[in-house]
């Protein structure tokens, strides 16, 4: 039996596609537990390059049974494009290879649009939301009002529920907002023409799994954004609306009964965040605009410039053992090769003291960084994939973060192809 949760440590970013794509030659069953179409996975192999935002990232290998969970928001018109995306790059997708919850919740149209018009009436004080709906629809799941994929075999009983939806959710848009109501042919003419589309791969994927479990075949959850994104345990409230937290697969995945043996926490070698919300160890001019620009760092579903900073041993630190991570895969070092010097956001000083803690939220924004230099390299490291190949000034950044995050660096990956990892 072995089952494994690949989670981001920090912002999300990570680099967690690639680490799923490098490992799913390991498992037979790769598993999306939560979140939506709201962030980005980027996969590069054999096959092309690839933005995955709702697909698990096990696809692109034969054999391997992909699922979306029942804790996922499911987009049923952005996971169709994305599936016909990819077909068109020339990856297989049947019923065989990605099965979806019967208990999925649907994300509808509404919820994107409730998404721009709260983000709009919130002004200067926006969460920096990505608008692909995922608050209003995690708030209306946690309400019953939303439906479930499995419904979508029950047209009479669909039409029904969707109207009573409807009747409720349009006095949120027309007296909340002052949007225009949707009417139930814009609604039914969405539900059907998506609905059908992606019907014939609603399954109960739970009983799939279990019996998948109960054959000892190898499970791979796959996680979206990181810890510090966790609706519990991330810097609320500029988190997402799920939990990213490996304690949630089990959960979200439908595979209740089972453990997370190993979880996998993705560290990128420096730090990214994207949007709003304290982001303490952030550099800014000159410097932060060379290491966008080494990192390529601009968002995988939104384009938008992303947050730079040096890795945050705090936040790191905080998001392993929030995660209870069994070991981490350092991603982007290669992106450090220019640097003579290597920033490192050691500690925090807050309210005059210097603190390792990782502050509660609203102390969060008064949190300075405390920032140390180790040795830079100066060469390139791409190449490298063995652990003595690496020069000795990366390996002992590695071994730095290892120590202080507490939690061991068993893979250091050195560029985004899939064969471009060291396995410590
Ligand atoms: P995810 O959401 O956690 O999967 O992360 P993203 O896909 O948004 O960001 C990772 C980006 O970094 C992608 O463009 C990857 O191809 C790229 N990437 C991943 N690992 C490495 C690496 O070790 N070196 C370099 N140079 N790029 C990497």
């Amino acid at each position: 039996m072995s089952t494994c949760a690949i989670v981001g440590i920090n912002w999300g970013d990570e680099g967690k596609g690639r680490m799923v794509d490098l490992l799913t030659e390991q498992y037979d069953v790769v598993v999306r537990y939560q979140g939506g179409g709201n962030a980005g996975h980027t996969v590069i192999n054999d096959k092309g390059k690839f933005a995955l935002h709702l697909l698990p990232s096990g696809i692109f290998r034969p054999g391997v049974v992909n699922v979306l969970g029942n804790g996922v928001a499911l987009d049923a018109e952005n996971l169709w494009n994305e599936m016909q995306q990819v077909i068109s790059q020339g990856v297989p997708l049947t019923p065989d290879n990605l099965k979806i919850s019967s208990r999925a919740s649907l994300l509808l149209p509404w919820h994107r649009q409730l998404d721009g018009l709260e983000e709009a009436r919130l002004a200067d004080k926006q969460y920096g939301s990505t608008k692909q709906g995922i608050a209003p629809f995690y708030s209306d799941k946690y309400q019953k009002k939303t439906v479930l994929a499995g419904e979508l075999f029950y047209p009479e009983k669909l039409k029904e529920h969707l109207a009573d939806l409807l009747e409720w959710k349009n006095l949120t848009l027309t007296r909340v907002y002052g949007a225009p109501a949707v009417t139930m042919e814009e609604l039914l003419e969405w539900v059907n023409d998506y609905g059908e589309k992606i019907k014939p791969y609603i399954c109960d994927t739970g009983a799939y799994l279990r019996d998948a479990y109960k054959q000892d075949k190898r499970i791979l959850f796959e996680a979206q954004l990181g810890s510090l994104r966790d609706l519990d345990f991330g810097i609320v409230p500029y988190t997402t609306s799920s939990n990213p937290v490996a304690a949630y697969a089990p959960v979200g995945s439908g595979l209740t009964n089972a453990r997370v043996e190993d979880v996998i926490g993705v560290v990128k070698a420096y730090s990214t965040c994207v949007g709003e919300g304290p982001f303490t160890c952030e550099m800014f001019g000159e410097e932060a605009d060379k290491l966008r620009e080494a990192g390529f760092e601009y968002g995988a579903k939104t384009g938008r410039p992303r947050r730079v900073g040096p890795i945050d041993i705090v936040a790191t630190r905080y998001g392993v053992e929030v995660q209870g991570a069994t070991e981490i895969a350092l991603t982007k070092l290669d992106v450090l090769s220019y640097l003579d010097k290597i920033p490192v956001c050691t500690r925090y000083k807050l309210y005059g003291e210097l603190t390792d803690e990782f502050p509660f939220p609203s102390a969060l924004p008064d949190a300075e960084p405390v920032t140390e230099y180790l040795e830079g390299w100066k060469t390139d490291i791409s190449s490298c994939r063995k652990w003595e190949d690496l020069p000795k000034a990366a390996q002992d950044y590695v071994l730095y973060v290892e120590e202080r995050i507490g939690c061991f660096i068993k893979y250091v990956s050195v560029g985004p192809e899939r064969d471009s990892i060291i396995i410590r």
